[in-house]
C-alpha cells in the first residue's frame, strides 16, 4: 500500500527535531565484521533536545525448531533470527531502538503434549534471541490458548522463570472468541502477573470459504485482519471480559482494527436496541478504549488517522508498531512526529515511553 498519496496530510514543519547519527559509520569495516548488510547510519530520534528510546511493539519473528514440531512452514525469510543484521539495519534506518518480538499463533489446533513442548522450545528460544541483542530486542511470550489452564501455567513460567513481561495472543483461538469464559483462567493469570497482552489477528477464516474475501486486494489480510481485531475487542467489551478483569492490559494490532473508527456505534446500539444488549457492560463501550485496559499500535498510515485514533483512545494508549518484516510501513517515527496536536511528552510516550513502562524496558 503506497503512502505517497497521504503525504499531503503531513504538516510541513512538525515542531520536533530528529537527527541521524553516524555512530555506525565511525566503525572501521574490520570491526563491523563481515555482515553482508552492514549499515552506515542509525537514526536517533530526539524530541525537544532529548534522545528518545523508541520501541516497536508489533514486530514478527519465528522459531524454526518449534515450527518443525508440527511441520509448520516458514512464511517469510525475514522472520528468521539467525542473522539479525538485516533486521537491525532496518530498525536503525527507521529509528527503531527496540523491537518487542512476537510470533503469530500457528499452534492453536495442536493437542496438549505437543503444544506444551512447542511453547517450551519457542519461549526458551525467544529468550536466547533477546539475550543475543539485549539492547535491541525484547519479546512477547507465546502460549497454547486452546488449553487455557496450560496457557496460564505457560505465562506464569514465562514471566517468573524466563523474564518475559508480555504475552502474545491471536484474535481468536481455532474459531473460539477470546471472550469465551473458557479463557478466563488465562486472562486471570495475565491480570495477576501484570503482563501486557499483544493481540494480533489471524484473519477471518470463517469468511474465506464463502469467497467474499477472494479476488484482488488480498482482502483476507487487508480487511480480514482488522475485522478480526474489531470482532475480538467488541466481544471482550460486550461479553464483560474487560469488566471481569479490570487490570488486564491488551494492545491490539493495526490500530485496533476498525473499532476506533466507528466506536460510537457500539454506544448507540445500547440505546437503539436495548433489548439486544445484556448484561450491559459496566461502562459505555467507547470508554473501554480510553480507560487504560486497551492499547493500540500506530499502524494506521496517516497523521489524520493516528490523530483520530488518539482522539478516541488517548495518547497514553498508543505505541509504535511496524509489522516487520512485512513492509506495510517503514515510517512510523515520522508518523508520530507528524501527527498534529500532541505535546512533546505525549510524543515521547507514543514513541517508546508507554511501551517501556509496560514491558519493563529501561
Ligand atoms: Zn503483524
Amino acid at each position: 500500500m503506497s503512502l505517497a498519496g497521504n503525504l499531503g496530510a503531513t504538516p510541513a514543519a512538525p515542531p520536533i527535531a530528529f537527527t541521524n547519527c553516524a555512530v555506525m559509520a565511525m566503525a572501521p569495516a574490520a570491526e563491523s565484521g563481515h555482515q553482508p548488510h552492514a549499515h552506515a547510519r542509525r537514526r536517533e530520534v530526539v524530541v525537544n533536545g532529548k534522545r528518545v528510546k523508541t520501541i516497536d511493539v508489533h514486530a514478527h519473528c519465528c522459531v524454526p525448531r518449534a515450527m518443525a514440531l508440527i511441520n509448520h512452514p516458514l512464511e517469510a525469510p525475514g522472520l528468521l533470527m539467525d542473522d539479525t543484521s538485516t533486521r537491525i539495519a532496518a530498525m536503525d534506518a527507521q529509528g527503531i531502538d527496540v523491537e518487542a518480538l512476537s510470533i503469530n499463533p500457528y499452534w492453536y489446533k495442536v493437542e496438549r503434549d505437543v503444544a506444551a513442548e512447542l511453547i517450551r522450545v519457542q519461549n526458551e528460544t525467544l529468550v536466547e534471541f533477546c539475550a543475543a541483542n539485549p539492547d535491541r530486542f525484547v519479546a512477547f511470550a507465546t502460549a497454547a490458548l486452546q488449553h487455557p489452564e496450560l496457557a496460564a501455567e505457560q505465562v506464569e513460567h514465562a514471566v517468573k522463570r524466563l523474564g518475559f513481561r508480555g504475552v502474545g495472543v491471536g484474535g481468536s483461538v481455532a474459531g473460539e472468541e477470546l471472550a469465551n469464559p473458557r479463557f478466563h483462567p488465562f486472562w486471570a493469570k495475565c491480570e495477576e502477573l501484570g503482563v501486557l497482552v499483544f493481540m494480533h489477528p489471524l484473519g477471518t477464516r470463517e469468511l474465506e470459504g464463502s469467497g467474499r474475501l477472494g479476488g484482488s486486494g488480498l482482502l483476507t489480510n487487508t480487511i480480514g485482519n482488522p475485522l478480526e481485531t474489531t470482532i475480538a475487542l467488541s466481544h471482550l467489551i460486550f461479553e464483560g471480559t474487560l469488566d471481569r478483569f479490570p487490570g488486564l492490559k491488551i494492545c491490539a494490532a493495526h490500530g485496533g482494527g476498525f473499532l476506533p473508527s466507528y466506536a460510537n456505534r457500539s454506544d448507540a446500539v445500547i440505546r437503539t436496541f436495548p433489548n439486544r444488549v445484556g448484561p450491559l457492560p459496566k461502562k459505555q463501550p467507547t470508554a473501554y478504549l480510553k480507560d487504560g485496559q486497551l492499547f493500540f499500535d500506530t499502524i494506521v498510515f496517516t497523521p489524520e488517522a493516528l490523530r483520530h485514533l488518539i482522539a478516541e483512545s488517548g495518547p497514553g494508549q498508543i505505541m509504535i508498531g511496524t509489522d516487520y518484516p512485512f513492509p506495510w510501513t517503514s515510517t512510523e517515527i515520522d508518523l508520530v512526529l507528524g501527527t498534529p496536536g500532541l505535546s512533546d511528552d505525549q510524543r515521547v510516550a507514543i514513541l517508546g515511553g508507554t511501551a517501556a513502562k509496560l514491558l519493563g524496558i529501561k
